[in-house]
């Protein structure tokens, strides 16, 4: 009795608290926990519902659509029900759902492979060739009437070829570039940022001037469509929609098994940061419309489509505390020390907050419950801060005035969000620029990583990188794993860097803003160290892709004595650089500047980079607007809407051969 009434109280529990952050989700559009969490909670629910039914309700939100419709829209009542779609972010479970189809059937089934879009579901009415209504899905049966707002969105056909009445249902998205875009503006206005482009778009299709909503740049994909006559399969209802004029997703197939549709869902796990919108899964659906009428519904979900949910980039968890770290370059990063927590894949407990202006623009204490993100990068950050949670003892994080590692005053200049150390030999730094100095792009010094490096600077075998040249094996055999035949050979690794190109050792000497590419493009202009050293800042400036800022780094470097000492001490150990090959006016794209963006059909990227810059032209990561073309491969990025805007040319991966050719 009493182990019951435990789980009569859970129920009550878990039905009072996934209402609330229905309310939040869909009418605030301010979620306060990860989307995995809600999952996990509804999940718990179904399976105590389905036990225990004597305690279940019929108004349980794993029965019915969360959202609902807002008072300030009118409503509108669906012709057909706007359902969810039942989801599972596990492949077991997908064959479960492929075994119940083909025993509703009695036979198995073609499917219909879509990506998930992560945004809103909108139905859009069209009658003698013109847009008519265009609602929301409310509570899946009455939705708001958000027309006048549809029609500002681009990819919204206004007129249709055709004359029926009929309906189409799809996604309207932000893409992530519009997205940052947006959450960068509501920061800086010390407005709360959007937990991702999902609710950012639900928040825009209800605004009540259809002119803020056209600034938010929203997009769509159409995903359905229902006619006086029906294509007999999705495949060709989405055929049809395509040659009306509406937005389909480009990427699309048929799978003739359910194990087709994992290796796609597993594909497109992988492939999701290369889109330039966000997508939260795979609907798998049946192909057949004929056969998703046999089907039918659930009083949530149709019993034709599940949709894979790939594990979530997003959670939430609480700041323990805020480090901060010292950089290469003496560059101080806070970083969020955080309450572990699973996250897509792995188990966190740090975060970057990038700079101390990103932690005022974002509002973090130490304490706070945020949302931690991991969108294809290897470090999450804090995206978002949940105040709703705040209890009033969460801690302010000051910028410190000293440095952690070696004491000295911090600075920070005042055009630059970064506060730095200002100390050459700070400890801090030493490792991390004798690593850098060593690293493949740089001295490209084999066997010399962290550990030892670690070793050397803590016994005070090396202070700077010219000290490492007069390391000898004996020295290195005394540290710990290190036998004779390692020790000699790192010695020869690091003599044997002597000789190297005069871009290596630029980048070698870790100067402020001079990364790879410029330095690239200072041992284009010089032949030596010091004839850098001698340019004047100018001279330097003037340089194109140099300018004023790498420039005025450059001439800082050169006039700390300490320096030029080391530039000495590198030369007495016996550094020299090697000559240049080809000089860049000779080739037959000199002059010519391109950017790379998508996957290439015929070559990796650092291949059409190496094939380009031989015939002379240039290769940068970034569009700017002397850019004179961009290589669009598939799937491409961020680049492509950003080349579009400034108008630069964007060719093909056949066309770029053709000039090379
Ligand atoms: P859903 O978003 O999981 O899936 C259904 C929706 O997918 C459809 O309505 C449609 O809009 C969309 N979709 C995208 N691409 C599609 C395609 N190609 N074909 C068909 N549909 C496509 O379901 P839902 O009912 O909208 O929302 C429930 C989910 O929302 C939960 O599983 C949870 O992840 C999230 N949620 C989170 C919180 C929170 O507090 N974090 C609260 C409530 C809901």
């Amino acid at each position: 009795m009493e182990e019951k009434e435990k789980i009569k109280k859970r129920m009550n529990d878990l039905y009072k608290l996934i209402n609330y952050y229905d309310q939040k989700y869909y009418i605030e559009n301010n979620p306060v926990i990860s989307d995995e969490e809600y999952d996990r909670l509804i999940h718990e629910l179904s399976a105590l519902e389905e036990k225990y039914p004597e305690f279940s309700r019929q108004d349980s939100p794993t029965k019915r659509i969360g959202g609902k419709p807002i008072e300030e829209f009118k409503s509108v009542k669906h012709e057909r029900p706007m359902l969810s779609i039942d989801n599972t972010y596990n492949e077991e479970e997908l064959r479960e759902f492929d075994r119940r189809i083909k025993r509703a059937l009695g036979r198995a089934v073609e499917y219909f492979l879509e990506l998930k879009i992560d945004g809103v579901a909108v139905s859009l009415v069209y009658e003698r060739g013109l847009l008519t209504k265009g609602a929301s899905r409310g509570d899946g049966f009455i939705g708001d009437d958000i027309t006048e707002n549809v029609k500002t969105i681009r990819d919204i056909p206004l007129i249709t070829p055709i004359n029926e009445k009929f309906e189409v249902r799809g996604e309207v998205y932000m893409s992530k570039f519009d997205f940052e875009r947006l959450n960068r503006e509501k920061t800086n206005l010390g407005e709360e940022p959007f937990a991702n482009p999902r609710n950012a778009t639900a928040g825009s299709l209800k605004l009540l001037n259809p002119k803020e909503v056209a600034k938010r740049r929203l997009r769509f994909f159409v995903y359905g469509g229902f006619f006086e006559k029906n294509p007999p399969t999705q495949e060709e209802v989405l055929e049809f929609l395509k040659n009306l004029g509406f937005p389909v997703n480009p990427v699309r197939r048929k799978a003739r098994s359910i194990e087709e549709a994992i290796e796609f869902c597993k594909e497109w796990e992988i492939k999701r940061n290369q889109l330039t919108y966000s997508i939260d899964g795979v609907v798998i659906k049946v192909n057949s419309i004929r056969d998703q009428e046999i089907l039918g519904y659930t009083s949530k979900s149709p019993r034709w489509a599940v949709a894979y949910k790939f594990p979530a980039e997003q959670a939430t968890t609480t700041i323990k505390d805020v480090i901060v770290q010292v950089g290469r370059t003496g560059t101080l990063t806070p970083v969020a020390i955080l309450e572990p927590v699973h996250l897509a894949g792995t188990t966190v407990s740090r975060a970057s907050l990038h700079n101390f202006d990103e932690i005022a623009r974002l509002d973090v204490k130490i304490g706070d419950r945020v949302f931690v993100e991991k969108a294809g990068e290897i470090i999450p950050k804090v995206v978002k801060v949940i105040k709703e949670t705040r209890t009033g003892k969460e801690k302010e994080v000051i910028p410190p005035e000293k440095c952690p590692e070696c004491g000295s005053n911090v600075v920070k200049d005042a055009d630059e969000v970064a506060y730095r150390c200002p100390n050459v030999s700070c400890p801090a730094q030493i490792k991390e620029r004798i690593l850098h100095f060593a690293s493949r792009r740089a001295m490209n010094i084999q066997g010399l990583g962290e550990k030892i490096i670690n070793v050397l600077v803590d016994r005070g075998l090396v202070k700077d990188y010219a000290d490492l040249y007069s390391i000898n094996p004996e020295q290195l055999e005394r540290i710990e794993r290190m036998g004779k035949v390692s020790s000699r050979k790192l010695v020869e690794n690091i003599q044997a860097s002597k000789n190297i190109p005069l871009q290596n050792l630029i980048y070698a000497l870790g100067i402020r803003y001079i990364g790879e590419r410029a330095s690239e493009v200072l041992a284009e202009n010089f032949t030596s160290i010091d004839e850098i050293k001698d340019a004047d800042e100018k001279t330097l400036a003037n340089i194109n892709e140099i300018g004023p800022v790498a420039a005025r780094s450059i001439k800082e470097f050169f006039n700390n004595p300490r320096n030029l000492e080391l530039i000495q001490r590198l030369k007495r150990a016996g550094i020299t650089t090697e000559q240049k090959e080809l000089t860049r006016s000779e080739g037959k794209l000199s002059g010519i500047k391109f950017v790379i963006t998508g996957t290439l059909k015929n070559y990796t990227r650092e291949e059409m980079k190496t094939q380009l810059k031989r015939l002379g032209a240039r290769v940068s990561e970034n569009i700017s607007k002397d850019t004179n073309f961009l290589i669009a491969g598939e799937n491409p990025g961020t680049k492509l809407e950003r080349a579009k805007k400034l108008g630069i040319k964007i060719i093909s991966e056949d066309e770029v051969l053709k000039m090379i050719q």
